[in-house]
């Protein structure tokens, strides 16, 4: 699969059966896609307990690769937004265009969908791989109540990740999330970023520090350090959209700009402010700490309990 431009090459398995409704081909949902700045479209039969309505033919499973970097907001996040609308604007095309329904079902479970598909494989770290581009790709869903005819069917290499004894994601890990016995996830970073709970104290020091691996929003570790994604990770960039006092103060146009670029529910004043700090009082820069003094009288908890302890960082570095 081509990373720098998009490979339509890559075969779906789509649904046999001729259709009856519309008939629409892989080659149509690829080109559908690619115009929605998709890397690759997976046409499949809905299973039962995927959670799709019942009218629903087809899942489309689309494919979005991002470049690693940020150095306070993790890549993922505006590609994973952006995503998400191309897919919205993707169905709405679809169904206007060819007389059917097309459903955005992003919000159903992906990750048993892509394990079952032979183009993905899995990581320890609970992460789904695909070939060349590894970790690095966002997935959206969209469901058709039209068949899609297949065109080819290449078979796929099974074996593009193989753990083996690797375990370098379980080593990296800072909170200790990827066990023998799985994905702990009240252990991982992520489980706690813009939660609204306060990030437990021995993870407070990974925050915004090496080279933004453990960004204000998102932590990559686990896949940075992974070998299948080495190619992509030649490619990381040092690219942020806000400073670290924007985001720290947080006034409405940073707000707005927020919500716009990695979607409204991570747009939440009080826990970017609280994520901030943390990143704040790891650089130990006093500049910072008037600033984070008055954020100590934050009528948020979870403000306030952050602002002390950056500011004792600070402190302590003085
Ligand atoms: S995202 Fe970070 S904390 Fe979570 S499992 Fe990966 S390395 Fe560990
Ligand atoms: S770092 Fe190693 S063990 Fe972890 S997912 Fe990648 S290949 Fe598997």
């Amino acid at each position: 699969m081509a990373i720098s431009s998009p490979d339509w090459e890559t075969p779906a398995t789509a649904c046999l059966a001729p259709s009856k409704l519309k008939r629409l081909t892989y080659s149509d949902i690829s080109r559908y896609a690619a115009e929605a700045q998709f890397s690759a479209a997976y046409c499949f039969a809905p299973m039962p307990g995927d959670g799709a309505p019942e009218h629903i033919r087809t899942l489309v499973l689309l494919v979005r690769t991002y470049t690693p970097g940020g150095l306070l907001v993790d890549r993922f996040y505006p590609a994973s937004n952006a995503a998400f609308h191309a897919a919205r604007a993707m169905a709405e095309r679809i169904a206007e265009e060819n007389g059917i329904e097309a459903l955005p079902l992003s919000n159903l479970k992906l990750k048993p969908m892509c394990r079952r598909h032979a183009a993905f494989g899995t990581g320890i770290n609970t992460l789904n791989y695909l070939p060349d581009i590894g970790s690095r790709f966002c997935l959206e869903l969209v469901g058709l109540s039209a068949e899609v005819a297949q065109e080819r069917a290449i078979p796929y290499d099974h074996s593009q990740l193989s753990c083996g004894d690797c375990r370098r994601c379980q080593r990296a890990c800072p909170g200790g999330a990827i066990t023998e016995k799985g994905f702990e996830k009240e252990r991982c970073i992520r489980f706690y970023m813009l939660s609204g709970k306060p990030m437990p104290v021995h993870l407070r020091k990974y925050i915004g520090g090496e080279a933004g691996a453990r960004a204000i929003v998102g932590c990559d570790i686990c896949q940075r350090v992974c070998p299948a994604n080495a190619r992509m990770e030649e490619r990381r960039t040092a690219e942020d959209d806000f400073t670290l006092e924007e985001l720290l103060l947080c006034d409405a146009g940073t707000l707005a700009d927020f919500a716009a670029r990695y979607g409204k529910n991570y747009a939440i004043r009080n826990r970017i402010i609280a994520q901030a700090l943390l990143a704040a009082g790891n650089t130990g820069a006093p500049g910072y700490l008037e600033i984070i003094t008055a954020l100590t009288q934050s009528s948020s908890a979870l403000v306030a309990e952050h602002a002390r302890w950056a500011r004792e960082m600070i402190e302590k570095k003085r």
